[in-house]
């Protein structure tokens, strides 16, 4: 793949959410995309995602929040539930596509991955699995890029989208801090009970729980542990220890905590964020997603900056003749709003940490009407 005038060539590293969003942008702009993912075929993990009103309105801008919404379960309300099991408010993200269409949709992740892959593909990308990169150095105008399985590239054009530990990152020498919270987040797959058509959060004397509707009949568990440590559990435990957690929850809890029995897919990851501390772009080269901003999972809006970055960055790209420059504007229009969110998650995390609850609910709330503004 060798980039001259009028060809336009990338590598992406990285099929995750921002990686596949980025392709299709950019394909549809003209260049030639390659993906390489380190990852097999089908490797997604099968917990869920609740993608918010701005990851709605930029895969509708790719044209695919209908898909989304049709896979998925479209929502509209956040019911926050007190310690006591009482209801302590409820929050209406903005509706972003419209009164008619929902303000969120929960979905399970290998579905979304389904769908950003076949749009990418459809579009002319091509993406190649067990490889990543291994080396990146300018030369001049170009970047050359050497593949773990020897493959050298020359392109325009380097998209690090290679998620929180991202290597590209390291290899254009961009500095981020990746903090640890003291938290670790479960996941489980149960099927979803009647009641659940939206969001509900349950604050907890200890820990944070809640429920997402995925489909029809499907939903997913998911409870913040605070003062946990970062360790591994084997498989075995993870149901027994998220029931357990559960316990001290009242009301609709009790109900979910016997779905989580039944369920084969139970999940327990840190909770970690990472910013850069300075350039997102070196050269031709840039890191996108959480590559470049990880939010902890508090706000859920992760995959919208992954999704808007994909976005903007063909955009910008779109706008100038030297990819530099339009490197650089991306970087300006994204990086105030990505740092924005990762601080206000991290906020959460403190005062879910200090039990002041009612203190994250409106910082929760302006935070997503923040990010209902043009991105
Ligand atoms: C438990 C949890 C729950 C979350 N819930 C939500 C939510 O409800 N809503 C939301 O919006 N966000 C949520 N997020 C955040 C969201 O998942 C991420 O922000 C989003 O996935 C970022 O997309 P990405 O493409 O940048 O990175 P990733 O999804 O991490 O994708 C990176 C890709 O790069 C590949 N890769 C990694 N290293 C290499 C390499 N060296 N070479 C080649 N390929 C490589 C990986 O295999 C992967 O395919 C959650 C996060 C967590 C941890």
């Amino acid at each position: 793949m060798e980039s001259c005038r009028g060809v336009r060539t990338a590598v992406i590293v990285g099929a995750g959410v921002a990686g596949l969003t980025a392709a299709t942008a950019l394909a549809r702009g003209g260049w030639q995309v390659e993906i390489v993912e380190i990852g097999p075929p089908e490797a997604t993990a099968g917990w869920g995602l609740c993608l918010t009103g701005p990851s709605l309105r930029a895969l509708d801008g790719l044209g695919l929040a209908d898909t989304c919404l049709a896979e998925g379960y479209g929502m509209s309300t956040i019911t926050h539930v007190d310690v006591g099991g009482e209801p302590a408010g409820e929050v209406r993200p903005p509706r972003l596509l419209g009164a008619r269409r929902p303000a969120m949709v929960g979905i399970a992740r290998p579905v979304l991955h389904r769908i950003l892959r076949t749009e990418a593909e459809r579009s002319g990308v091509v993406v190649r699995h067990g490889v990543t990169v291994a080396a990146v150095d300018q030369e001049g105008e170009l970047v050359r890029m050497r593949l773990s399985d020897g493959v050298v590239r020359r392109v325009a054009l380097v998209v690090g989208a290679d998620g929180i530990r991202s290597s590209t990152r390291r290899l254009l020498g961009l500095g981020a801090s990746l903090d640890f919270h003291g938290q670790m987040v479960w996941r489980a797959l149960v099927p979803r009970p009647p009641w659940a058509t939206g969001i509900h959060q349950f604050a907890g004397k200890t820990d944070t729980a809640g429920l997402v509707p995925l489909s029809a009949g499907q939903a997913y568990v998911f409870l913040t542990e605070n003062g946990a440590e970062r360790s591994v559990l084997p498989d075995a435990d993870l149901a027994p220890r998220l029931r357990r957690l559960l316990e001290p929850f009242p009301g609709q809890v009790e109900e979910i905590r016997s779905l989580v029995s039944a369920s084969a897919w139970v999940v327990r990851r840190p909770v970690r964020t990472a910013l850069l501390e300075g350039a997102w772009n070196r050269g031709s080269g840039v890191v996108i997603g959480d590559a470049a901003h990880a939010p902890a999972p508090q706000m859920a809006s992760g995959a919208a900056l992954a999704i808007e970055d994909g976005l903007v960055l063909a955009q910008e790209l779109e706008r100038y003749e030297s990819v530099g420059a339009g490197l650089q504007a991306f970087v300006r229009r994204r990086a105030q709003r990505c740092r924005a969110l990762v601080e206000t998650s991290v906020a959460i995390i403190g005062l879910e940490q200090a039990r002041r609850h009612h203190e994250a609910y409106p910082l929760v709330d302006s935070c997503h009407r923040l990010m209902a503004e043009p991105a």
